[in-house]
């Protein structure tokens, strides 16, 4: 197998975290070349001097000078600013960079990565929801792979592996439902951001988090899966699986369904990702069916959890209408983590935006950017 030089965008979060831990299990095959993070200045150093990447970009300019005074002597390179993530991800000596980042800071470096060759494992689902059409058209361009970290898209991967030559009659996108699966609105106008943070089966950051508590995550994932794997939204059906066991399912022309299971662990479909086609042996824990005697689905509650349905709306729509959803989720979920809207109000910010900010019918880059901005501009006012 050929040796894989890993970029890892946004090393210091939940998914970064767990990719350096099956880096650090499998030493003859990965090898960090480039770790970045937003903030955690602290945690960064500490990555950089166990895994002596060429270079580390800390997005925070105010911690460039800590990061540097700690890094400089260790003969590791330190970059700060708005394009050095662009930059970074296009070196000689990098072959798949990991967008483990959250949100649309994922957009230009990945474009960046691809247009410069590299394999992408794919854990930054905005990317795809921001900008799908014209980030999957390079990447066949550029002759580049994008694997899904995604535990749903790795599933379904996983099950198409050995039947790319078959078509999909649908997938079936599987979803824990979240902590408030069963609620009523009337529940929801009130709670908290404490209780939104307790995901019953996943330790994630907070933005997917809550994103997952609002069904919004969802969402983005079924715009996620029509460009990874070329679907309409008529091919996409999401069905609630509490015990987050099987990870997606897929169904095939002769009405045969494939299904990956296993315990709810990142590390799996991370590893999966950066380390395909090969299945590489691991320590993690196993399924034991006696402690799972019942699997359960149930079909989502579109009526309570209305951000499901405006992703599906997006998808029919098209054009510039899923960049839309993704920047005012963004604005809402970050207002909602401050307490400055309540959880039901997530939706109602995002249903506005989709009304109100100019629709582009097919969008270049520089819409996308645009668009993304004059979302932010409207959505912040709603706040
Ligand atoms: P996180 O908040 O734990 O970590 C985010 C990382 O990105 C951190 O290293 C942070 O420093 C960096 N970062 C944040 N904003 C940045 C910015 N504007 N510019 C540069 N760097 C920035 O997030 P996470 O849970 O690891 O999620 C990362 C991505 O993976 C998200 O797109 C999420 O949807 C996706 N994902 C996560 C999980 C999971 O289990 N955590 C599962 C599936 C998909
Ligand atoms: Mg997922």
């Amino acid at each position: 197998m050929q040796k894989r030089h890993l970029a890892i965008l946004g090393s210091t979060g939940s998914i970064g975290t767990q990719a350096l831990e099956v880096v650090e299990a499998n030493p003859d095959i990965f090898e960090v070349e480039v770790l970045t993070a937003q903030n955690n200045a602290d945690l960064l150093i500490g990555q950089a001097a166990k895994f002596r990447p060429n270079v580390v970009v800390i997005s925070n300019e105010d911690l460039y000078d800590k990061v540097f005074a700690a890094l400089d002597p260790l003969d590791i390179k330190v970059y700060t600013g708005d394009k050095s993530l662009a930059s970074v991800v296009t070196m000689d000596s990098v072959n798949m960079v990991l967008t483990a980042l959250v949100g649309y800071a994922g957009l230009i470096p990945t474009v960046a990565a691809i247009k410069a060759g590299k394999h992408i494992a794919l854990a930054n689902k905005e990317t795809l929801v921001v900008a799908g059409e014209l980030v999957t058209e390079l990447a066949q361009k550029h002759k580049v792979d994008i694997l899904p970290v995604d535990s749903e898209h790795s599933a379904i991967f996983q099950c198409l592996v050995g039947e790319f030559h078959n078509p999909i009659e649908k997938i079936i996108l599987t979803a824990s439902g979240g902590p408030f699966r069963g609620k009523d609105r009337e529940f929801l106008k009130t709670v908290t951001k404490a209780q939104a943070l307790k995901h019953p089966n996943w330790s994630m950051g907070a933005k997917i988090t809550i994103d997952s508590a609002s069904l919004m995550n969802k969402g983005l994932e079924v715009i996620e899966a029509k460009w990874l794997f070329g679907l309409t939204p008529e091919q996409i059906e999401v069905v609630v699986h509490p015990q987050s066991i099987i990870h997606s399912m897929v169904q095939f022309e002769d009405g045969s369904m494939k299904a990956q299971m296993g315990l709810p662990d990142m590390r799996v479909p991370i590893q999966f990702a950066i380390g395909y086609p090969n299945r590489l042996k691991s320590n993690f824990p196993r399924m034991d069916f006696a402690q799972f005697p019942s699997l359960t689905f149930e079909k989502p509650d579109y009526e309570t959890f209305r951000n499901l349905g405006f992703a599906f709306e997006a998808l029919k729509t098209g054009g510039n209408m899923a960049c839309i959803v993704n920047a005012a989720n963004e604005i809402a979920v970050a207002a909602f983590l401050r307490d400055e809207i309540g959880f039901l109000e997530m939706s109602d910010l995002i249903e506005d935006c989709m009304k109100k900010v100019s629709f582009v019918r097919t969008p270049t880059l520089e819409d996308y950017i645009e668009t993304d901005k004059e979302t932010r501009r409207l959505a912040l006012e709603f706040v």
